[in-house]
């Protein structure tokens, strides 16, 4: 399962992170808006992976980043949210990311040549321990 395996990911992050301590306070995690995560699933996998390393967290906040893109032609950037997309494609583009490329273009040139700057991965954002 993709959302466990990122899961373990964050927690062995976390735990270099903390050295040694066992409370996490608070954990802050991006998760861009161009990849198919089910939030749920991740959160319940983080909990569960810490809980077996004998670890608890008190706040756990998985935050969405907006997806950036960049034109090579002209240099602009816009946001998904800035384009008006069927709900449709809009789905498809979260779950498939790579249909970016397909269903998108420059609004200001309509070049199909550009850059996803931000949206894409995970990252962790914040790790407090007590
Ligand atoms: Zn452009």
């Amino acid at each position: 399962m993709h959302e466990w395996a990122l899961a373990e990911a964050i927690v062995e992050y976390v735990k270099d992170a903390v050295g040694g301590h066992r409370k996490i306070k608070r954990l802050v995690v991006a998760l861009g808006e161009l990849q198919s995560i089910d939030e749920e699933i991740l959160r319940f996998s983080i909990t569960e992976i810490l809980k077996s390393e004998g670890m608890s967290i008190d706040d756990l906040q998985l935050i969405e980043e907006e997806a950036v893109l960049r034109c090579r032609r002209c240099g602009h950037e816009w946001s998904l949210k800035e384009v008006s997309l069927d709900e449709e494609i809009r789905e498809l583009i979260h779950f498939v990311p790579e249909a970016v490329h397909s269903y998108l273009k420059c609004p200001k040139c309509g070049s199909r040549d550009f850059e996803v700057v931000k949206g894409r991965g995970v990252k962790i954002v914040e790790v407090v321990a007590e």
